[in-house]
């Protein structure tokens, strides 16, 4: 049972390493988030995210699905529990791409199985590069995701370990070490697992 937060202002290369690691991490289950922001050119419904209404999202706030949420860029940013709860308990290691904030409450819920990262570019001005190379936002959204990144990169200090992002190929290595050690880590459930099954066998 072990959960990777990934974090780090949009446009850090997140998805990026992720899609190049997902071939050398074993069984793992990538949490799609459930958001109210619109879908950038090449996005699909229920594979990038679940795009929904804010009525829906406050819905589903009050229904109680959310393992946590967040308003990021003045949008609504969610984890469902459910999906999330059965991935753990097939064993995979489940992957979360989340905001400073939704870093925060899945720290206090499940600290005891849970590896935090934090990804940045190797500085704000290759950031600005990046989100306008990418393409996919207009300059006010970037400016806001700019201004954001300011803010976030002060939470660097919750997180278990960075990585720079600037040379991709290290970077995605980096993220399969983190990983790899992750799965290593140890919780009360697998420490009860371990000393039953080493007693009897
Ligand atoms: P995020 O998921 O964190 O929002 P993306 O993975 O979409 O970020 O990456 C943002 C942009 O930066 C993409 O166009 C991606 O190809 C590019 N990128 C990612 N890593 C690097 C890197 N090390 N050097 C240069 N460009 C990069
Ligand atoms: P983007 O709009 O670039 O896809 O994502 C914007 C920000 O929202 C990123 O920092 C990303 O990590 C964060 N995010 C994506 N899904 C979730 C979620 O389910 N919960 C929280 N708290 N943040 C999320």
């Amino acid at each position: 049972m072990s959960i990777v937060v990934i974090s780090g202002p949009s446009g850090a290369g997140k998805s990026t390493i992720i899609n190049k690691a997902s071939e050398h991490i074993g069984s793992f289950y990538f949490s799609i988030s459930t958001t109210t922001r619109l879908p950038r050119a090449g996005e699909m419904n229920g594979r990038e995210y679940f795009f929904v209404t804010k009525e829906e999202f406050e819905a589903d706030i009050k229904e109680g699905n959310f393992l946590e949420y967040a308003k990021v860029h003045d949008n609504y940013y969610g984890t469902s529990l459910k999906p999330v709860l059965n991935a753990l308990n097939e064993g995979k290691l489940v992957i979360f791409d989340i905001d400073v904030q939704g870093h925060k409450l899945v720290q206090e819920k499940l600290s005891k199985i849970t590896t935090s990262v934090f990804i940045t570019p190797p500085s704000l001005s290759e950031l600005e590069n990046r989100l306008k190379n990418r393409s996919l936002d207009n300059e006010e959204t970037i400016m806001r995701r700019l201004e954001n990144a300011k803010k976030e990169i002060k939470s660097i200090k919750e997180y278990d370990y960075i990585i720079i992002n600037d040379d991709i190929d290290r970077a995605t290595d980096e993220f399969i070490s983190v990983c790899n050690v992750a799965k290593l880590k140890l919780s009360d459930e697998s420490i009860d697992k371990i000393i039953f099954s080493w007693e009897k066998s």
